[in-house]
């Protein structure tokens, strides 16, 4: 284990150069013994090296700078964009850590080498490229989504004083019963948590359902009012039509996916307590739109 956090690495030289350091001046010049024994001579280096701990701190907090530094800066890409920094998805990448360390932090470092050993990555510590790509597959995975349309009986309308827009159309309240019943018992749960405000119906606007059940009419429909809308939301075959998808307002304007809007959304307790809790209700985050959560029951 110690030569993982001995190995060289061109990105991480810092490390490699303040690790030398303590070696040469701490145990280092003390621990290499010179025994001649029986005419032959055996060069020996006992363990009183610099202690793995101490390497571990120093690695990681080089690896803290990094992440620091690339936070808002990180060029990844995902859906064929070009992607900048990381910052919106500290609580996903946290909570798939299980680490409630700052992500500027050595421990998070050290959490996501932890993390990225299990991964097969290499263990830097260091969000990078490669990083957010698996992580993405690791959050898309956990969607197990089927495309299938509903059956029509499995269709309910929910009552209009849970939507965010309480003018809705009628035509537009409804969605998967099952899905229904999982997100009533998650509400009733955040509010016992989180207070009376995220209750949606009691005029709480947090939590409360921007969009459910879209018909595949309807969704065509949205395509032709925005033919040029790269939205996900606008995919000529949405989550939506399943039932079991449900946008939740957690914050700022609703669904837009301009990263200043997502930024702020994912820093409030209502998106936060979601990442937190929604798995134990059986939703799933689409980890790009903050809003947008899969209901996945089960099997
Ligand atoms: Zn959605």
């Amino acid at each position: 284990m110690k030569g993982r956090f001995l190995r060289f690495d061109p990105l991480n030289s810092f490390a490699f150069i303040a690790g030398s350091l303590c070696l040469l001046l701490g145990g280092f010049a003390a621990s290499a013994q010179t025994t001649t024994k029986a005419g032959s001579m055996r060069v020996s280096r006992t363990v009183k090296t610099a202690p793995s701990d101490d390497l571990r701190i120093i690695r990681f907090t080089s690896a803290a700078l990094k992440n620091k530094d690339q936070l808002s800066k990180l060029a990844w890409s995902f859906g064929g964009k070009l992607q900048n920094g990381w910052n919106i998805y500290v609580p996903l990448i946290s909570r798939s850590m299980g680490t409630a360390a700052l992500p500027d932090s050595a421990d998070f470092a050290s959490a996501l080498a932890d993390w990225q050993t299990k991964q097969g990555l290499n263990a830097l510590g260091i969000v990078d490229a490669e990083t957010m790509s698996k992580f993405v597959s690791v959050w898309q995975a956990q969607r197990q989504f089927r495309y299938l349309l509903p059956d029509a009986d499995r269709l309910i309308s929910a009552p209009i004083d849970e939507f965010f827009d309480q003018t809705r159309s009628p035509e537009l309240l409804k969605l998967d019963s099952e899905t229904y019943s999982a997100y009533k018992k998650m509400i009733a749960a955040a509010e016992r948590d989180l207070g009376p405000q995220f209750q949606a119906g009691s005029g709480g606007k947090y939590l409360s359902i921007i969009s459910a059940y879209r018909s595949p009419e309807y969704q065509a429909a949205l395509r032709r009012k925005a033919p040029n809308s790269s939205r996900s939301a606008l995919a000529k075959f949405s989550a939506h039509s399943t039932g079991r998808a449900l946008d939740i307002y957690v914050g700022g304007d609703p669904v837009s996916t301009k990263d200043a809007n997502r930024q702020l959304q994912v820093e409030t307790p209502a998106y936060k307590w979601l990442v937190k809790n929604a798995s134990r209700f059986g939703f799933y985050p689409y980890f790009y739109e903050p809003w947008h959560w899969e209901y996945v029951p089960e099997k």
